[in-house]
């Protein structure tokens, strides 16, 4: 089975390495860097910074622990390097793992030109490639609106931050999901003013309330302001400093302004129209085997237009190769979105899956919440951190877990004990009956199952 693969981010990888194993001669086409956007612009360097922003506010909050005080500087270019690294080691494995399942790297641009040919332009030239199976994982890049000109120096995407030229004396952020308020917290923790711009009334306008309510009271108390209910519509820039317009008249001037308005699939120049697969706004439109309209031709990642995650992204790309070789047809081995666990990098870190109460309360759906905070936590004490909460929403007839919301430390690290009971269909019960260690931020889990 000839396997090729256009886009080796997190979908694309983890579909070549699959299919690899399970037998299929793999060849994947990365115009950049194998690890994707993920590891280059996304998930890797904004977790990177922010991890560097929490060891700064760790240090500053020494006194809380028993400490005479000590203060941290940043240092720009020691955290370039550092991001330098880290994602040096991860396309490193990454790069290891493709090879030791054999799988052939083609450095490249490739697009379709017909149901079963693929064209890579590479530095030598071009190269054609036929294939019985074909992967499109070439995921996404940031939204640019016409009424904004990047510059990467006082204009920037996302892309332009890790970190920027200069620290901004005051950051304008532009956008409330989940992207714009990390690098909210990020920058703020850095030192910088903040102004966010929320086009809505909540930050955060897809999540639980309450979750959101808690995070816009740490902004509050951090100095961050927040221009609610207000859309931008024009930047001016002057050799000191922007001023982002708002369509309400009101008017946020900062040193520098990071948009962060949400991406646009990469499919622009892929063929799609070559091979004959159906898309809408620039999405492939997928089945749920992620198969799209031609049966052998793939799409997983943000190309899919499902869930933006990284983490989707590598499911997607597993359940492929599996599906193109044979194994897992059965309809329960379907991905079920719904089930994805996710996080807010932000302070305090949020992490949800499943049904939320807000969403559960809309569809007049009965459902049983509980709700435990972490103040109750000997864990939480310890650590000088008692924000935040635990939140699991189960069926009252049945006991069934259904979702659940963390506010708090290492809330995207414990997220994964609800979202494990919502896979595997445990009860309330089951986490209330699991013995766990003490002191322990999960023990707030087992309290809010009881
Ligand atoms: C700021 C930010 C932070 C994020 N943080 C997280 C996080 O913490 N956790 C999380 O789960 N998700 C996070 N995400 C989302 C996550 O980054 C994406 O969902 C994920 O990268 C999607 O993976 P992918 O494989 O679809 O595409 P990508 O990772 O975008 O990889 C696609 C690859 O395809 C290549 N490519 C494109 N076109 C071609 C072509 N024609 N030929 C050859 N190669 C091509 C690109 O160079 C790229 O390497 C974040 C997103 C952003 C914007």
């Amino acid at each position: 089975m000839r396997f090729v693969v256009i886009g080796g981010g997190p979908a694309g990888n983890q579909a070549a390495t699959t299919a690899a194993r399970l037998g299929a001669e793999v060849t994947i086409i990365e115009r950049d860097v194998i690890g994707g956007a993920a590891h280059l612009w996304d998930c890797i360097p904004s977790k990177a910074m922010i991890a560097t922003g929490g060891a700064m506010g760790d240090l500053n909050k020494a006194e809380g622990m028993g400490l005479r005080r000590v203060s941290a500087e940043i240092d720009l270019d020691a955290l370039k390097e550092r991001i330098t690294a880290i994602q040096t080691r991860l396309e490193g494995s990454v790069c290891g793992l493709l090879g030791s399942q054999g799988v052939r790297l083609v450095k490249g641009t490739g697009r379709l030109v017909g149901p079963h040919e693929i064209q890579v332009d590479t530095a030598e030239g071009s190269e054609l490639l036929e294939a019985d199976v074909i992967v499109l994982s070439t995921g996404s890049r940031p939204r640019i609106p016409d009424w904004a000109h990047v510059d990467g120096q006082r204009v920037l995407t996302t892309r332009d931050a890790y970190p920027p030229p200069e620290l901004p004396s005051h950051l304008v952020v532009i956008g409330s999901g989940v992207t714009g308020v990390e690098f909210v917290h990020m920058f703020r923790s850095f030192g910088s003013d903040v102004t966010l711009i929320v086009s809505r009334q909540q930050v955060l306008p897809q999540k639980d309330p309450e979750v959101a309510a808690a995070l816009e009271d740490n902004f509050l108390s951090r100095g961050v302001r927040l221009f609610k209910g207000a859309r931008a519509e024009a930047i001016d820039v002057a050799p000191d400093g922007v001023v982002v317009r708002c369509d309400d008249g009101r008017q946020a001037k900062g040193s520098h302004v990071l948009l962060a308005i949400g991406s646009i699939p990469n499919s622009d120049n892929l063929g799609l129209e070559a091979a004959g697969v159906e898309s809408e706004s620039g999405y492939v439109i997928v089945d749920h085997n992620c198969r799209s309209s031609v049966p052998h031709i793939y799409a997983a990642g943000d190309l899919s237009g499902k869930l933006p995650l990284s983490s989707v992204a590598s499911m997607q790309g597993r359940k492929i190769g599996e599906h193109a070789m044979g194994m897992h047809q059965a309809p329960h081995r379907h991905l079920d979105y719904e089930k994805a666990a996710s996080a807010i990098f932000t302070e305090p870190e949020i992490a949800d899956v499943g049904l939320a109460e807000a969403d559960a309360f809309a569809e007049g759906r009965k459902i049983r919440v509980t709700k435990v905070p972490f103040s109750a936590s000997a864990k939480a004490l310890i650590n000088d951190d008692p924000r935040g909460f635990v939140k699991i929403v189960s069926d009252p007839a049945t006991g069934v877990v259904l979702g659940g919301s963390i506010v708090g430390r290492h809330a995207a690290e414990l997220i994964s004990v609800i979202a494990l009971a919502c896979t595997a269909g445990l009860r309330v019960g089951d986490l209330e009956e699991c013995l766990l260690v003490h002191p322990a931020l999960a023990e707030a889990l087992a309290e809010a199952a009881e």
